[in-house]
């Protein structure tokens, strides 16, 4: 008989936060398996195509025999000069391409990496909760401890640093913060930013803002870069992707940009773990970087329809729910009888419409739901009118 060897996971996956929607995943299998009309709002990737001029670059790049070897580290200096003009003509921030600009292996590589530079055992990190799962998760294989700030609908899904004790302030490495939001889909204004500023230099805290939804925004009301206020350079970094910007979350590619002796940090981590991005993928970075604001104003006018038939309809059932400012999801409470899983399971089972339980994000979710506007209008209003029924 051969003899197994005991596979037994380390601490850092056995203390793993429980994955909430598995069993919301299982479920959806079993309303599939039952030949469910299912209209599936659950999922954070855009449904629509790469735009044809950016796989057009993809397909020329890949032809290259120059793009079939290791790429540096640090990303072309082409692909981060293509950044550092983008932050240019968008935010009129500047940067240099050679030390303020990092390339990524799409965006959640580098925020899952930051932790392993910066926090030691027992450093506090600063974590948005409800929020993207990877900033705790990123923490923990660090070793280090998430202090959760709450994001609540009193003050307008930003987090209150006056309720942070001083110890905890004093503790913190890093912080993580989100805007646009997801799941919460507001946006963040000057003010906040700048108080952000205030805190980082005040304790001495490096500041990660993720800003991968900055270009889908609505009504023609565009988001600030963190970047764009004084002092966030000296302070922190602003992780970004190609992912939702250009429907390319298939591709992995992102970058950070900002403080020159963080990125060094977290440059340090990922020449030690991984190889940069295909160049070829790089090469089409740059095309999409360069894309015409017609293009992307096509594909933010698909998505404001959407939220507009979504808003509108959900608003008229008397459902509560937040405007999206940004972001391609509706973050909208669930109805008094229904605890989060409870309306998610219900909508599934009665409605075959699928949304994600907010508490999936962090306890504060409890009580809302989060749903993509990663379908058709016409699915949409299909989804509003079963959800009606169902009410
Ligand atoms: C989608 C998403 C990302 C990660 O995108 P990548 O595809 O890894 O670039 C990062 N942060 C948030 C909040 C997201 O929703």
């Amino acid at each position: 008989m051969k003899k197994s060897v005991s596979v037994d996971l380390a601490l850092r996956l056995k203390h793993l936060p429980p994955y909430l929607f598995a069993t919301i995943d299982k479920m959806k299998q079993k309303e599939k398996g039952k030949g469910t009309d299912l209209i599936d709002l659950s999922i954070g990737d855009p449904d629509i195509p790469t735009p044809s001029h950016i796989v057009n670059a993809m397909k020329d790049a890949v032809e290259n025999p120059a793009h079939h070897r290791y790429p540096s580290y640090e990303g072309m200096l082409s692909y981060r000069e293509a950044v550092s003009r983008w932050y240019r003509k968008r935010f009129h921030v500047t940067l240099d391409p050679q030390t303020e600009v990092l390339s990524l292996i799409g965006s959640k590589e580098g925020i899952g990496h930051i932790p392993l530079a910066f926090v030691n055992p027992g450093d506090v990190v600063l974590v948005p909760t409800p929020g993207y799962p990877v900033y705790h998760v990123g923490t923990l294989f660090a070793g280090g401890e998430s202090y959760f700030m709450p994001l609540t609908e009193s003050n307008n899904f930003l987090p209150d640093f006056s309720v942070i004790p001083e110890n905890i302030l004093q503790k913190a490495k890093l912080m993580f913060i989100n805007y646009p939001n997801n799941p919460t889909s507001v946006v963040a204004h000057r003010k906040f930013y700048e108080d952000v500023v205030h805190i980082a230099q005040k304790y001495n805290i490096i500041i990660c803002h993720d800003a991968a939804y900055s270009e889908v925004y609505y009504d023609d009301k565009k988001p600030l870069s963190f970047m764009e206020v004084d002092g966030a350079k000296e302070v922190g970094i602003e992780f970004h992707s190609l992912s939702k910007t250009y429907n390319m979350t298939g591709w992995r590619i992102g970058f950070a940009v900002g403080n020159k002796a963080v990125l060094e940090g977290l440059g340090k981590i990922k020449t030690n773990l991984d190889s940069g991005v295909f160049q070829a993928i790089q090469e089409a970075g740059i095309v999409a970087l360069d894309t015409d604001d017609e293009v992307l104003s096509g594909i933010r006018s698909i998505y404001q329809d959407r939220r507009n038939v979504f808003y509108e309809g959900l608003k008229n059932l008397g459902l509560h729910l937040i405007k999206p400012e940004a972001t391609f999801y509706l973050w909208a409470r669930v109805p008094s009888r229904f605890d989060s899983s409870g309306f998610v399971v219900h909508l599934l089972e009665k409605a075959g419409v699928l949304g994600t339980p907010g508490n999936g994000f962090g306890e504060p979710g409890e009580g809302y739901i989060r749903f993509a506007l990663t379908a058709s209008v016409d699915r949409i209003k299909e989804a509003v009118e079963r959800i009606e029924k169902v009410l």
